[in-house]
């Protein structure tokens, strides 16, 4: 409970980033295990796990120039679906969404991820270890001087979060995606 505690307070001092999560989900599972920090956390998945980005330009079913989303979107959705923002850890609703439904993308309701596939990863973000199928692509995404794999809407190819290696069985993938990118219906 309190590394629990721990996790949330520090989380929320990391603010805005969503890699936060990672490394201290990471941090906590090692010392909580009594481990040296440098030693591995358990069994890790192959590189090839990670989804690859699609080779060329996409171009998306769906499309509005960025006026017509401005219009479209409230202005929290519009940063994180169309300028690729983060929101801050523990502010979404959706961390308490349990029930069945899935969650939709929020800029075009594509499908997304299933509720049969959402776990808490104790990040503050709502968190996935798979997508529907074809609903989600990936590109590399250099920018706060890392390396992470963004994921965006195969549909009208909206920002949504990031995936990284760090998730449960049985894919290891944990899909880290804003709130505010999603819109939960109930099954
Ligand atoms: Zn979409």
């Amino acid at each position: 409970m309190k590394r629990r505690v721990l996790l949330q307070r520090a989380a929320r001092f990391a603010g805005i980033a969503c890699f936060a999560g990672t490394w201290l989900a990471r941090a906590g599972s090692a010392s909580a295990a009594g481990q040296d920090a440098a030693a591995p956390n358990g069994p890790q998945p192959p590189p090839s796990m990670l989804p690859k980005p699609p080779p060329g330009p996409v171009s998306y079913p769906v499309q509005h120039t960025e006026e017509e989303w401005w219009a479209k979107l409230e202005p929290a959705r519009y940063y994180v679906l169309r300028e690729r923002g983060t929101e801050p850890p523990y502010t979404s609703r959706l961390l308490t969404e349990h029930r069945n439904g899935v969650f939709t993308c929020a800029g075009c309701g594509q499908h997304a991820f299933s509720s049969a596939t959402k776990y808490d990863s104790h990040t503050g973000w709502p968190s996935f270890w798979q997508p529907i199928d074809g609903a989600i692509a990936t590109k590399e995404d250099r920018s706060q001087s890392m390396i992470r794999t963004e994921v965006h809407c195969t549909r009208c190819g909206s920002h949504l979060g990031h995936v990284f290696e760090d998730g449960p069985p049985p894919t290891y993938l944990r899909y880290c995606i804003n709130g505010l990118a999603l819109v939960f219906v109930t099954a």
